[in-house]
């Protein structure tokens, strides 16, 4: 067994007192197959309550919709990395007129490296993932993102409840929807739409690192040309 592995195996204790280990998380996730991410977010939103977080890209608004109709206060994160598209940065303000949301906007230290001059992985390890690290290790037990199965084969097995490597409950409340799932609940209520989606970009991310793609293969234009497919968020 591995450092990593014992690490995963010691219960996290909640702001509940309640304590997961990797063999609830799978089993709860495993008896969240199937149903609607309603009642998933409505799981979460009961067991974590204010210490429940939503990492929202502005690719589109579809977990906040979802969300907010289930809790309207829940705070939605978003990191500002310096290098959104401009239409991303519209969207959020179009969320924030629609939703009145609770928006906590977190932000790289000033010293934060770029892509730059020390290349995508440390640039997304200081503007992406430590402002979100820094965040939820303060002030959260779990966070929900809109990962899902069908965004790309790096993301076929994610499971709907899950650890992170931060000994925090990650929630993937769209995991198993798939894509007509999605186009469907977007359609019926009517759902923000980052305006590049229908420029050819299926996954939007910072403007360096984002090329259109073919819809088939979503994650394609994410850091082309390279090895990378993920930012770490979601380690
Ligand atoms: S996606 Fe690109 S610009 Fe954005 S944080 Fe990562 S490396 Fe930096």
């Amino acid at each position: 067994m591995t450092l990593l592995d014992t690490a995963l195996d010691t219960p996290v204790a909640l702001r509940t007192g309640r304590r997961f280990t990797t063999a609830d998380v799978a089993a709860m996730s495993a008896s969240f197959e199937g149903c609607h991410p309603s009642e998933v977010i409505g799981w979460a939103v009961e067991e974590f309550g204010s210490r429940l977080s939503l990492s929202a890209s502005f690719a589109d608004t579809l977990l906040i919709d979802l969300a907010v109709k289930v809790e309207p206060d829940i705070e939605v994160v978003f990191i500002d990395t310096g290098f959104h598209f401009a239409e991303t940065l519209a969207t959020a303000r179009r969320a924030m007129a629609r939703y009145a949301l609770n928006l906590t906007v977190l932000r790289p230290l000033p010293t934060a490296a770029d892509v730059w001059t020390h290349g995508v992985d440390t640039c997304c390890g200081s503007r992406k993932v430590a402002p979100l690290e820094r965040h939820l290790v303060a002030n959260a037990d779990a966070w929900m993102s809109g990962l899902r199965r069908d965004d790309g084969p790096q993301r076929a097995d994610a499971p709907i409840v899950d650890l992170d490597l931060r000994g925090l409950v990650k929630v993937n409340p769209l995991a198993a929807w798939s894509t007509p799932d999605v186009e469907r609940y977007i359609l019926e209520n009517d759902v923000l739409i980052n305006p590049l989606t229908f420029e050819g970009y299926p996954s939007i991310g910072c403007w360096p690192c984002t090329d259109p793609a073919d819809p088939t293969d979503p994650r394609a234009g994410r850091w082309s040309g390279s090895a990378k497919t993920e930012c770490g968020l979601h380690a």
